[in-house]
């Protein structure tokens, strides 16, 4: 039995056994078995197929499938990577450019995100610094002392050259301080008298 066809404007049309539509012979992948040498559904017919078979069978074997990817995923881990970092290299400007223009269309987000973040590393770069404060009471002592001890006489020197210069910062620090002061003047003198008391 032949096949269905006809020819528009001498081109061979074979009809497709799915969309029942007379379609070019050249929209048909071969098959030497049937009619004309060409299979019995025009190509787009037989992507369709193709692709709801596809997804059938996903949703049929989902759990499968997503067992044999992990499975896959932990036995080539070393591979991906290297793949993963080839194609970044290959394809930096492109995904910098990416990047950036997702960026720029989502702005008010990221700088909300990358706020977050500093905020987020403030806290716990603080936390690594009073930490190591923590544990190294000792040294911070020692190097403060010694870090006084060579610098004295330049630290008192600019000290006297600074207060030359700013001649109200005496008068306004005693001001602010005045309370503190008087307590210490006071505690100062108590001792002196107590020592006095003492020698005689
Ligand atoms: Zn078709």
């Amino acid at each position: 039995m032949t096949r269905a066809h006809t020819y528009i404007d001498s081109e061979l049309h074979l009809l497709c056994s799915a969309c029942r539509k007379m379609v070019p012979h050249t929209r048909f992948n071969n098959n030497a078995k049937r009619g004309f040498g060409k299979q019995s559904r025009c190509k787009d017919c037989h992507m369709k197929l193709r692709k709801e078979n596809d997804k059938k069978y996903y949703k049929r074997n989902k759990e499968k499938i997503a067992a044999r990817v992990k499975k896959y995923r932990e036995n080539n881990q070393e591979a991906i990577k290297a793949a993963i970092k080839a194609y970044q290299i290959k394809n930096r400007d492109r995904i910098n450019e990416r990047k950036r223009a997702h960026r720029n269309a989502n702005l008010e987000e990221y700088k909300k995100k990358e706020a977050a973040w500093r905020a987020g590393r403030k806290d716990i770069i603080k936390e690594k610094n009073r930490l190591w404060r923590e544990t190294h009471q000792d040294e911070i002592k020692k190097a403060r002392k010694q870090w006084y001890e060579t610098n004295k006489e330049r630290h008192l020197k600019n000290h006297r050259v600074w207060l030359t210069e700013n001649p109200d910062y005496q008068r306004n620090y005693y001001y602010k301080n005045k309370k503190r002061i008087k307590v210490n003047q006071k505690r100062y003198l108590d001792k002196l008298k107590k020592e006095n008391q003492n020698d005689s």
